[in-house]
């Protein structure tokens, strides 16, 4: 590989310093090759009228001028131009040289060669004849010269339409074909590196359906197809029986490398959203450009055929570069490796346009500078195509990060909320555990006194008269009225008269033993439940309540207020059938305390009995 480059360096800088020779090309035994525009005379035959005779016979309509300074390129022309150059062959025998034209698109190139008797005879080439005509089959047009000995004089006859720029040669050729054999190499290499970035940015493609490989991969394909045409390889090997096509598909080739080359950047920079104004910019150098391609190739002018993609090729360059450059100064990080990958190319293909016009000296590196761009370009934008991939992968790492953030978030939230929703719930849940058992309290409890209400009473005495038939055992009840409680009322009013209910319901509560249980079940009428106690106990407890109600002193408004209360008592007798039966004997026994005269206990008698008043005020 090193051996390789070293020997087209040295190429190189042959073709470099070769314009110093002039005059007669003597062949010297040590040198393998000449450089043939150095020393050629040339005449420009605008008529393409000239014939060998009138040439060689010379004359002011056909005056050579001497070699322009090694200059190979004559632009775009319709002219036939004529070389004349002098081998000079020191050597007493004849001796085999092969005379190169690296252009292999002249379309004809008559080689006229002294014979012994002083006429030519003539040898033709050029891409208009079909391929298998060529004396050697090769991308470059090579000829066989028998030099006599001493000086003969060759002349040459060219005609093109295309860029009418030819390096001539003459070769020993021995070394010729070892040359020959680093220049397939070299090929080899460009369009092996060419195949491996088609193939590669191909698989990328199908892989991933990112546009940018499609047309990546399009433009090395354009770029292969122009590059194989105008070395030559497409007409060996592609179309070696259309000779037509080979001359035509040149333009064709270049119009579409050009155009992919736009179509690619506008994709690459997302010139649509990121560079809008040069998109447009883009969009009309397309436009033109199509519009131009059509146009040549309908108006059947060969030179502005052959010329207009060439000179396209000026435009788009520093098109796509201020492109690139804009984008790279608007943040776009993968445009960094584009400006310097497409540059490559289209800056290679810059100099070797300006070279086949004829612009710049043909030398290797001018002529090759193409090649040599689509070889960096293809390192550098695997670089950006990897860049690329690494901005992709960083934009979905971030975005993966962002939605497990949110996630996280959303998770945290829902929790959040669903604690609350749990704390609500068990808010409310107590709220109406708290609402029912007030409720329930409401609907047992009398508000006034906080002593049970009638209600209660009943289920309470109805369970209570249950359990002491079914165990046997004692159950008493006691009926209290207060006395003469309207006139409480009337006297000291209403709310007098609540705090005297209110303070006998205290007063009987505390009077009484936790088992008992005392309801209000009327306005002023209370009735205590006594379990497991006899009735002369009951009376004892009726005593004790009658004689603390009797002694508290209220006061309301500065007035003392008194109040007595009447009560009942009795127990639970065998024949009772109900609560009913007890309470109704307690009930009568009460009516009589108060007929009694009130403020006094009196005992229910059994069933059919009147009820007997042991204690009382009434009889002290
Ligand atoms: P007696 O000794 O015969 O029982 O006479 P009394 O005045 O107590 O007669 P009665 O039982 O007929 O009167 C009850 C009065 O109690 C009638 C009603 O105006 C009054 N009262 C009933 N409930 C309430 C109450 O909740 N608050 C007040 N302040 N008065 C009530
Ligand atoms: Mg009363
Ligand atoms: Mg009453």
């Amino acid at each position: 590989m090193t051996r390789r480059l070293w020997w087209l360096a040295l190429l190189w800088c042959q073709f470099l310093t070769t314009g110093a020779q002039a005059g007669t090309i003597r062949l010297a035994p040590g040198q393998d090759s000449y450089n043939l525009n150095a020393s050629a005379d040339v005449l420009e035959d605008a008529s393409r009228r000239l014939r060998i005779e009138n040439v060689v016979a010379g004359g002011a309509a056909n005056a050579f001028k001497p070699p322009q300074q090694g200059l190979s390129s004559f632009g775009f022309t319709d002219s036939a131009f004529w070389l004349r150059f002098r081998i000079d062959n020191p050597e007493p025998a004849a001796r085999r040289m092969l005379l190169v034209l690296r252009t292999n698109w002249l379309d004809t190139v008559q080689v006229f060669s002294p014979d012994a008797w002083g006429l030519y005879t003539e040898q033709r080439l050029g891409d208009t004849l079909p391929f298998r005509e060529r004396p050697y089959a090769m991308p470059q047009l090579v000829v066989d010269l028998q030099v006599a000995p001493g000086i003969s004089t060759y002349y040459l006859r060219l005609t093109s339409t295309q860029a009418f720029m030819t390096p001539i040669e003459l070769w020993e050729p021995e070394s010729f074909h070892q040359n020959d054999r680093l220049w397939s190499a070299y090929y080899g290499m460009v369009y092996g590196i060419l195949l491996v970035m088609v193939l590669y940015n191909g698989f990328i493609w199908a892989a991933m359906r990112d546009r940018n490989y499609f047309f990546y991969c399009v433009y090395l394909i354009a770029f292969f197809m122009m590059n194989f045409s105008y070395s030559g390889f497409a007409y060996q090997y592609l179309w070696p029986e259309s000779p037509r096509w080979s001359n035509w598909s040149h333009t064709h080739w270049i119009f579409l490398f050009l155009a992919m080359a736009i179509v690619f950047s506008m994709h690459f920079l997302e010139s649509r959203t990121r560079l809008p104004r040069m998109h447009r910019l883009l969009q009309a150098y397309l436009g033109v450009m199509l519009v131009s391609w059509i146009g040549v190739t309908a108006a059947g002018d060969t030179v502005a055929y052959n010329a207009a993609p060439v000179y396209f090729v000026f435009g788009c360059t520093p098109l796509i570069l201020a492109a690139g450059v804009a984008a790279w100064f608007n943040g776009y990080r993968a445009a960094r490796f584009f400006v310097l990958a497409s540059m490559a190319t289209l800056v290679g293909s810059f100099f070797t346009a300006l070279t086949a016009s004829g612009f710049l000296p043909y030398t290797f590196a001018n002529f090759h500078a193409a090649e040599f761009g689509i070889m960096a370009d293809v390192v550098l934008l695997s670089l950006a195509l990897a860049d690329r991939i690494r901005t992709l992968r960083e934009q979905r790492e971030a975005a993966e990060l962002r939605e497990i953030e949110q996630r996280l978030h959303t998770a945290a939230v829902l929790e959040q909320s669903n604690e609350e929703l749990e704390r609500t719930v068990l808010e409310r849940t107590a709220e109406l555990a708290r609402a029912r058992d007030e409720a329930e309290r409401f609907a047992r409890i009398d508000a006034l006194t906080s002593v049970a209400n009638r209600r209660y009473f009943e289920e309470v005495a109805v369970q209570e008269f249950a359990r002491a038939r079914r165990y046997d055992q004692p159950l008493s009840v006691m009926v209290m009225d207060i006395d003469l409680f309207k006139q409480i009322n009337d006297t000291h009013g209403h709310a007098a008269g609540d705090i005297v209910i209110q303070t006998v319901a205290a007063v009987a509560r505390e009077s009484v033993r936790d088992a008992d249980f005392v309801a209000r079940i009327g306005g002023e009428e209370f009735c205590i439940l006594l379990p497991d106690i006899h009735l002369e106990q009951a009376m004892v407890t009726a005593e004790r309540l009658r004689e603390r109600i009797a002694r508290c002193t209220l006061e309301h408004g500065g007035h003392p207020l008194v109040c007595t209360a009447s009560f009942g008592v009795s127990e639970l007798a065998g024949t009772d059938l109900s609560f009913g039966a007890l309470l109704q004997r307690a009930d009568q026994a009460m009516y009589a305390a108060k007929q009694a005269g009130r403020n006094r206990v009196m005992a229910g008698s059994p069933a059919g009995a009147a009820p007997q008043a042991p204690h009382g005020a009434g009889e002290g």
